[in-house]
């Protein structure tokens, strides 16, 4: 009798082949509580919120899909029929804004928005993150969107006002607040400012915006455009349904974004949205979370000018997706090392397809895959590995490599040595820094040294 009697079964009722299948456990921000994940018609589906594009994707948006990936790979492996779905914002003020200022013309926001979806269908790819069955687009929906908001007015759960406004009316969704664990009174006493007249609680978000400038569409209350949060909840209805399985995203958009969407799909459809709700911690530099509007970020495409995608791939993996990573290039060498290490070990090691992986018994795959199947506890997986890698058997190092192949989607191939190249990015960083000594700003001074150091470039200072 192995270890793992009390494993469960697959979906669809049969083992995994002789391995048998650990439950899987997973994070559920709905109740803060890891439960297991189990559908009987073995059919799931996933909505991941995606980006919206108008730049290049930064570190914390390659830890999302990365995260999710491997999410999505294991569902797989575990004999799921995934459907997989994420997003893409193409019409926001951001792009409307660099359209103006780059392009001369507001009107053409989808040209900014086709070159960085192309960036970042590029970027995920470099990092082995596997397409997703849908990735629907805002702009080409907008006639499912409008039905939504209609519904909504008819439901009673929101209203128009006279200048062609339409905004979630809070009140009546008395659930509102159950994801973030936020009260509808709490949320009051924070939102004292910026009451506009013709809401009818500081609360209630906006559904639909008027406006008098194109871009924009006509729809029941004149022309405007989608509010960010019902896009979700209406492409996640035409190609997943009324009730989702997963619906996963970064821990920013727990509040309001997903509490936005929960009132929204469970308002119109008095069911259920998601039975899942998962969330990644952010990416931090110096304790401070990586983001574009924080100015602190590294873009995907730098960073791999200067570590092996597959090295950035398996860093994220190493950091429990639930705790802040603190992005530092001491720690990326570190994990360099340490898959450099994984490469060498098993580079003349023939990976096992994935039918010969889910018939293994080997007790250290079962050990590795249950680590896996603990809400994605990679560093243990990796812990369990590393203590055995020097007396690994062939038919287990192969079906191991296998499974990282496939699951974590590391391809294990030894890396050449990396150069460092100064793109017009990096030369755009040491301008600005040299700036920043000139007008003696020290502390800018000193984040862009750190942003540069990540991407292999260490700056001499010569006096002033
Ligand atoms: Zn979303």
């Amino acid at each position: 009798m192995h270890k793992f009697s009390h494993f469960g079964q697959r979906p669809n009722g049969h083992s995994l082949g002789h391995c048998p299948v650990p439950p899987l456990m997973l994070h559920n921000t709905l109740t803060d509580r890891q439960e297991p994940f189990h559908k009987e018609d073995g059919k799931v589906s996933m909505y991941v919120c995606g980006i919206t594009p108008y730049d290049y994707p930064h570190v914390g948006h390659g830890r999302v899909y990365v995260t999710f990936d491997v999410l999505y790979r294991l569902l797989r492996f575990l004999g799921y029929d995934v459907t997989y779905c994420r997003n893409f914002t193409d019409i926001d003020d951001k792009l409307i804004n660099r359209a103006e200022k780059e392009l001369n013309d507001p009107a053409d926001y989808l040209i900014i928005a086709n070159r960085f979806i192309e960036a970042f269908h590029e970027d995920l790819l470099s990092l082995a993150c596997l397409s997703p069955a849908y990735e629907p687009r805002v702009t080409t929906h907008i006639g499912p969107i409008i039905a939504f908001v209609e519904g909504l007015i008819a439901a009673g759960k929101a209203y128009a006002t006279p200048i062609g406004d339409v905004y979630y009316s809070i009140k009546s969704f008395p659930e509102y607040g159950k994801l973030s664990r936020r009260s509808i009174a709490d949320l009051e006493a924070g939102a004292r400012v910026a009451v506009r007249e013709d809401k009818h609680d500081p609360l209630d978000f906006a559904l639909w915006k008027s406006t008098d400038v194109a871009p924009g569409w006509e729809s029941p209350w004149g022309f405007g455009r989608p509010g960010w949060h019902i896009e979700c909840s209406a492409m996640a209805k035409a190609y997943l349904g009324e009730t989702l399985d997963i619906h996963a995203g970064g821990m920013d958009l727990i509040f309001p974004h997903h509490e936005n969407e929960v009132a929204q799909s469970e308002g119109l459809h008095n069911k259920i949205f998601a039975r899942f709700w998962m969330h990644n911690a952010f990416v931090r530099i110096n304790q401070e979370k990586m983001s574009k509007s924080l100015g602190n970020f590294v873009t995907l495409r730098d960073l791999c000018n200067r570590f092996h995608p597959m090295v950035i791939r398996y860093y994220y993996l190493i950091h429990h997706y639930r705790s802040p990573l603190d992005f530092t290039a001491e720690d990326i060498e570190g994990a360099s090392k340490s898959y450099q290490r994984l490469c060498l070990a098993l580079e003349k090691v023939p990976a096992a397809m994935i039918d010969e992986i889910r018939n293994s018994s080997d007790p250290l795959l079962q050990s590795m895959l249950a680590a896996l199947c603990d809400d994605l506890t990679i560093a243990k997986f990796f812990g369990l590995l590393f203590e055995s890698l020097s007396e690994l058997g062939p038919n287990e190092a192969s079906v191991i490599k296998g499974l990282i192949n496939e699951v974590l989607g590391l391809n294990l191939v030894p890396l050449p040595k990396a150069e460092v190249v100064i793109t017009p990015e990096i030369q755009q960083l040491l301008d600005e820094r040299e700036a920043a000594r000139a007008a003696k700003d020290w502390a800018r001074s000193d984040a862009l040294r750190d942003q540069l150091k990540i991407l292999g470039v260490e700056v001499q200072d010569r006096k002033l």
